[in-house]
């Protein structure tokens, strides 16, 4: 039988925290058929359209969304949690179930007018994927897309990121 995307991913119980339960997408990163599959279906929607960019989400956004960017021959640009950066950076607090997190992107990473595509590898309360958005379109660069592996639904990211007009991509539930 051919293997989905879902079949690549496995579920851990109690990660980090107990009560979680975490998808685990090493196992699909692992497995030679399972990421080509992955990026080939994150890719396929945005083929033909004007990308300039790939914004990954720390961490496993930048894994999908280099090959992403690979695949799509444009420039790859990380928004990282705050302090990892060396250049100079604009950043955007957001909130988590249990507190507070700040994401940064250096400034001169998005030029006004680009077109980019975000990057994750699952979209839960779509918290992260809001305020990497923010950052994007503080610089002038207008989102193309955002495309995930996993996408939780009823966590709200889904509902989140359509209220704001995004175009999604998600592989999986
Ligand atoms: P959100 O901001 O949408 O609530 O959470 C999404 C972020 O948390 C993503 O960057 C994602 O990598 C991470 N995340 C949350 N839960 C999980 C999980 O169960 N598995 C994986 N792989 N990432 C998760």
């Amino acid at each position: 039988m051919t293997r989905t995307v879902k079949d690549f991913i496995r579920t851990i119980p109690d990660f980090p925290h107990e009560g979680i339960m975490f998808r685990d997408v090493t196992t699909l990163f692992a497995d030679p058929q399972g990421f080509r599959m992955a990026v080939d279906q994150l890719v396929a929607p945005f083929a033909g359209q004007r990308i300039d960019k790939v914004v990954g989400l720390e961490a496993r956004g930048f894994i999908l969304g280099g090959a992403v960017a690979h695949q799509l021959s444009t420039g790859f640009v990380p928004v990282r949690k705050a302090g990892k950066l060396p250049g100079r950076v604009i950043g955007q607090d957001y909130t988590l179930e249990y507190g507070e997190a700040r994401v940064e992107l250096h400034d001169d990473a998005i030029q006004p007018g680009e077109r980019v595509l975000v990057v994750d590898d699952l979209l839960a309360t779509g918290g992260t994927a809001e305020a990497g958005i923010k950052l994007i379109e503080r610089l002038g660069g207008e989102i193309a897309g955002c495309a995930f592996v996993i996408d939780l639904p009823e966590l709200g990211g889904r509902d989140r990121l359509e209220k704001l007009g995004m175009s999604l991509v998600t592989l999986c539930a």
